[in-house]
């Protein structure tokens, strides 16, 4: 069997990539098709941590933007994200997977709170984590949860799943001849000014050595290509 590179990753999952072709919510088939990706890295061996975002459902900024107060709409945000990693949790259920959602908002009732030990003890256990409620503050995004999960459980990469399959020097809708990058440095990524993470969460990875990879989650085995160390999107290091 092919020994994955990595032991445990932390994967950033939008809540846009849980839309499918739909303009809003959650499509319950491209939800298990996901899953279903994500369970093939499982059945190597990897630890997987999971932050899923919310903007299927709502983004803090986009109501800030039309006079809702930021902080208050951020709550919304982040409460979103809660709602979709109940989908996610419930869909891996389905799949077979066992797998614990953490959030940073203590909602008691519904999901336990984040406590870093527990999920660490999970993820060493086999199951997956998912963490949901972002960083728990507003002003944030789950890509900077992302990035601070990531270091708190000892990552050894953030997974940032996109539509887009790596980070191309140009946007390659409109130019023509824009290349992927296989490889490219932190560095170069801020002197050319590519759009990878937001720069809070991008900071943090930096900061913290913590490589990252870019990569097309709607492309089948793409994940498992990734975590098998292959040629796959594009990674980000120091
Ligand atoms: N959010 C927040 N703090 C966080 C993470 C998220 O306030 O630490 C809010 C913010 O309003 C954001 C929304 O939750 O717009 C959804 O998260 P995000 O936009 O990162 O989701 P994604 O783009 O990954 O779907």
């Amino acid at each position: 069997m092919a020994q994955p590179k990595y032991k445990r990753i932390l994967l950033k999952l939008s809540g846009e990539a849980l839309m499918g072709g739909d303009a809003y919510g959650i499509n319950r088939q491209t939800l298990a098709e996901i899953v279903a990706e994500i369970k093939a890295v499982v059945d190597l061996g990897v630890q997987v941590g999971v932050v899923i975002g919310g903007g299927n459902i709502f983004r803090g900024l986009a109501h800030a933007s039309t006079g809702m107060d930021r902080a208050q709409a951020d709550y919304m945000g982040m409460l979103a994200t809660v709602m979709n990693g109940l989908a996610l949790q419930d869909a891996m259920r389905a799949a077979g997977m066992a797998s614990r959602v953490q959030s940073a908002l203590n909602i008691e009732q519904v999901v336990e709170p984040y406590i870093r030990g527990k999920a660490i003890r999970y993820l060493e256990q086999g199951r997956t984590v998912i963490f949901a409620a972002g960083t728990g503050n507003p002003f944030f995004t789950t890509d900077t949860a992302a990035a601070l999960r990531g270091a708190e459980i000892g990552a050894e990469i953030v997974l940032k799943a996109t539509k887009v399959d790596g980070i191309y020097s140009a946007d390659p809708k409109k130019v023509a001849d824009a290349v992927r990058y296989e490889r490219i440095s932190f560095d170069d990524v801020i002197a050319q000014n590519l759009a990878v993470m937001d720069a809070t969460a991008f900071a943090l990875c930096r900061d913290q050595r913590l490589p990252i990879n870019v990569f097309s989650i709607y492309k089948p085995g793409a994940l498992t290509r990734v975590v098998l160390g292959e040629n796959e999107g594009t990674l980000v290091v120091c």
